[in-house]
């Protein structure tokens, strides 16, 4: 297993131990100057000519060929734009157009709220007997049937890491006559991704998590390629248009991935992510996945022989598991803020979760042992047990 450890590209403050880049990665050390070279170079210089001349009408497709060289996308299969919420909105409206006689969405219960509330805006603004049908992450396989015109999942629990198989749901979800949409959110930078053995239709995810883009970095939408050129984008905004400079009263989608442009790209956030994803140029993401599985491992045995009050909410079998451990505890918010205050930062999922986030670029066995030492100390000491970590933040 090669070792692709590289904390000095990274900053991480002093004193902390970073279990929450499943959230939020952190800043990468080189993102800084990029910025800024993008604000006084290119904005400050060049003003309305850095469209042309500094690139950055062709950041959204350049940026999306380096994340998909992540999740097994070819070249011109994914661009980046907007958020999350908003592609998993423009994928399933594009991917139900497709089976005009179908009306269900099949998700399920462990989804992310977001994904869940698009599609039932989705399907309210249809009309016409469209639902959205959600079942237990177990049930999602017994309830694919010819009803069915879109399955959307999230490969990864955000609560508890259970993964599901996006090669064998995808393939009974074909069997079935559905077009497939999987959210990539924890899994894009966490673990070995291949979209096009997966053969799904379409994929999202954001990149502020694992992919350290930053807070609000653009999120990403994938394609298959026999479809980038027929697909209806459902979000028809003017950089999705074939010729956006024509002012065209009418809507025509423009060519491949493109089409799933829809406004101004956000180009300081583009470069912040352009920026991160240079380090994941030499990462691969077999080494990864097993240093990740290793770190895991360790946190879990050295949690569970020292802190027996925690129980595991996640997957035993790594296999069965993203790159993040999730332990219950009735007090689980107190709990974390009370970790929090002492240098480790996870964080804490309603009603009862307590998430830790494994991300092998910047973690070492060092510091899940440290950070074990310090969540021992404040769960074998009551020490969460104040009034101080009661008060719930309004982002947690
Ligand atoms: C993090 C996450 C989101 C967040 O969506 P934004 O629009 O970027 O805020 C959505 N869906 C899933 C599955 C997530 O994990």
């Amino acid at each position: 297993m090669a070792n692709v450890l590289k904390k000095e590209c990274f900053i991480l403050p002093e004193g902390i131990i970073y279990l929450d880049g499943n959230s939020l990665g952190p800043m990468p050390v080189d993102v800084p100057a990029r910025v800024a070279g993008v604000m006084n170079e290119e904005w400050a210089q060049m003003l309305i000519r850095g469209w042309n001349k500094a690139g950055w009408m062709a950041m959204p497709g350049d940026v999306g060929t380096a994340v998909g060289r992540l999740i097994g996308a070819p070249a011109g299969s994914v661009v980046m734009g907007d958020t999350l919420s908003i592609k998993v909105y423009q994928a399933l409206a594009s991917a139900v157009k497709m089976r005009p006689d179908r009306r269900v969405i099949l998700s399920d219960t462990g989804n992310f709220p977001s994904d869940l509330y698009m599609a039932e805006g989705l399907v309210g603004l249809l009309g016409q007997g469209y639902t959205l049908r959600t079942v237990a992450p177990e049930d999602v396989a017994g309830a694919i049937g010819d009803d069915i015109a879109v399955v959307m999942l999230t490969e990864v629990d955000y609560r508890t890491g259970r993964m599901h198989d996006m090669k064998a749901i995808t393939e009974m979800a074909h069997a079935s006559g559905a077009v497939m949409l999987w959210d990539l959110a924890h899994s894009a930078g966490a673990l070995p991704v291949d979209l096009t053995a997966a053969n799904c239709e379409f994929a999202v995810g954001c990149t502020y998590k694992y992919l350290n883009g930053g807070p609000g970095a653009p999120a990403f939408i994938y394609v298959r390629p026999d479809l980038v050129d027929t697909v209806e984008p459902a979000l028809a905004g003017w950089l999705g248009h074939r010729a956006p400079f024509d002012f065209d009263l009418n809507y025509k989608a423009g060519r491949g991935i493109d089409r799933m442009r829809v406004g101004t790209p956000p180009v300081l956030q583009m470069a912040a992510l352009q920026e991160a994803m240079k380090l994941w140029e030499d990462v691969d993401m077999a080494d990864l996945r097993a240093a990740s599985i290793a770190l895991q491992e360790q946190f879990i045995q050295e949690i569970e022989a020292q802190v027996p009050q925690l129980i595991l909410a996640s997957p035993r079998d790594p296999h069965q598991r993203g790159s993040q451990v999730s332990f219950r505890f009735e007090h689980g918010y107190a709990a974390m803020q009370a970790v929090i205050d002492r240098g480790v930062i996870g964080d804490f999922r309603a009603p009862d979760i307590m998430r830790f986030g494994f991300t092998p670029l910047y973690l070492d066995a060092g510091d899940v042992t440290a950070a074990v030492t310090i969540i021992a100390d404040v769960m074998n000491g009551n020490l969460w047990d104040d009034d101080a970590y009661k008060v719930r933040n309004a982002v947690t």
